[in-house]
C-alpha cells in the first residue's frame, strides 16, 4: 500500500520541504506496526514519455539543467539542486507504479509517500516547491490505460493551481480543491472558477475560512465533493493529499486533526468503492509540521487500508514510538509530570 522509502536528500539548505517529512511518515508507519500492514511498491523513475504526457520538452530540460547546474531557481519558488532530477523522476515514476498496480488489481488503492510534491505545477512552469506534477500526469497516464474519466480531489491547505489550470478546458477530468481562502498562491482557487468550454463545471474550488476545522472539511466534502465525484462517475479517484491544512501545520491555519483527516480519507475510500471498484491512488503533497502531519497521513493510510487506528484508545497505555520526537509524546510526558509527580 506504501512506496518504498523515496526521501532524496536533494536540499542542502534549510527548507521546509525537507526530507524528514517522508522519515517521519515512516517512522511512524514503523512504530505503530502499521507498516507490516501494507505492502511496499518499488518506485521507479518516470520516462521523458510519460512526463511529456503533461509537460512539454522545454520545462523537461529546465528542470534537467536545473538539477545539473546546482541550486538554482527555475520557477516561483521552485528550486532544483543536485539530486532533484532522480527525486522528481522518482516521484512521478512512483506514483505511476501506483496507478499501474491499482489498475491491474494487484492492489486494491495506494498511498505514494514521496517528495517533492507536484500541484502548484502546471504544463509548463514549476512552483511552490514542486517541479513536476505527477498527479496531473497519473491522470494522463490512467487515461492511456483506458481509464476515461479521473476525479482528482485536492485537499492541501493550499489551492492546487497547477492541476487546475492543466485539467482547467478538460471534459474528462474533475479537479476538485479544498483550500483556505486567500493563502499561497494568493488569487487562485476562486469559488468562481469552475471550468471553461468544454470543462466547463468540471472544476469546482471551495475555499474556506482561516481556522476551519474538521467539521467545515466534512461538509465539504459531504456537501460538495461527495455529489460532483457521484456526477462524474470516475474510473479512477486520485488524490492530492497535503496534510497542511492540519492544526500547527507552519505554513497553514487551518485546524483538521487526525479524525478529521481519518473521515475525509474514510469517505473517499468509499466513494472510490461505490463507483470505480475501489481504485483510489492517494499522493503526498504538502504538510510541513513535522510533529503532526506524521500522524495526520497515518490516519489516512490507515483509512484507505481499512485499518483501525493503531494508536487509538487511551495514549496513556500507548507505546508511543520513540523515534518519532512528536508533540504528542511531549504532551503524554507533560501529563504524566502532573499526575504523578516525582
Ligand atoms: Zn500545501
Amino acid at each position: 500500500m506504501i512506496l518504498d522509502e523515496q526521501a532524496r536528500e536533494w536540499i542542502d539548505v534549510p527548507h521546509v520541504e525537507r526530507p524528514e517529512r517522508v522519515e517521519r511518515v515512516i517512522a511512524v508507519l514503523e512504530g505503530s506496526g502499521t507498516m507490516a500492514k501494507l505492502r511496499p511498491v518499488p518506485a521507479r523513475e518516470a520516462t521523458e514519455a510519460e512526463l511529456g504526457l503533461v509537460h512539454p520538452a522545454g520545462m523537461i530540460e529546465a528542470l534537467r539543467e536545473g538539477a545539473r547546474s546546482g541550486l538554482s531557481w527555475v520557477g516561483p519558488d521552485a528550486r532544483a539542486g543536485e539530486g532533484s532530477w532522480e527525486a522528481t523522476l522518482l516521484s512521478v515514476g512512483g506514483t505511476l507504479a501506483c496507478v499501474d498496480a491499482v489498475i491491474d488489481g494487484e492492489l486494491d488503492n495506494a498511498y505514494a509517500c514521496l517528495r517533492p510534491p507536484g500541484h502548484h505545477s502546471s504544463a509548463d512552469t514549476a512552483m511552490g516547491f514542486c517541479l513536476f506534477n505527477p498527479v496531473a500526469i497519473a491522470a494522463r497516464h490512467a487515461q492511456q490505460r483506458g481509464i476515461e474519466k479521473v476525479a482528482i480531489l485536492d485537499w492541501d491547505v493550499h489551492h492546487g493551481n497547477g492541476t487546475h489550470d492543466i485539467f482547467y478546458d478538460d471534459p474528462s477530468v474533475l479537479f476538485i480543491s479544498i483550500h483556505q481562502d486567500g493563502l499561497y498562491p494568493v488569487g487562485y482557487g476562486r469559488a468562481e472558477q469552475t471550468g471553461n468550454g468544454p470543462g466547463e463545471g468540471l472544476t469546482v474550488n471551495i475555499p474556506l475560512p482561516a481556522g476551519t476545522g474538521d467539521a467545515g472539511y466534512a461538509a465539504a466534502f459531504e456537501r460538495v465533493v461527495t455529489p460532483a465525484i457521484r456526477d462524474l462517475k470516475p474510473g479512477l479517484i486520485l488524490v492530492s493529499a497535503g496534510q497542511d491544512p492540519a492544526a500547527g501545520d507552519p505554513l497553514g491555519r487551518m485546524s483538521v486533526t487526525t479524525e478529521g483527516f481519518r473521515r475525509l480519507a474514510t469517505g473517499v475510500r468509499e466513494l472510490a468503492e461505490e463507483l470505480c471498484e475501489g481504485r483510489l491512488v492517494v499522493f503526498q503533497e504538502g504538510g510541513y509540521s513535522l510533529n503532526h502531519m506524521p500522524f495526520c497521513t497515518l490516519a489516512v493510510i490507515e483509512a484507505i487500508a481499512g485499518l483501525s487506528p493503531s494508536l487509538d484508545g487511551d495514549p496513556m497505555e500507548q507505546d508511543v514510538p520513540e523515534a518519532l520526537g512528536n508533540a504528542e509524546r511531549a504532551a503524554i510526558d507533560a501529563v504524566l509530570e502532573v499526575i504523578r509527580p516525582t
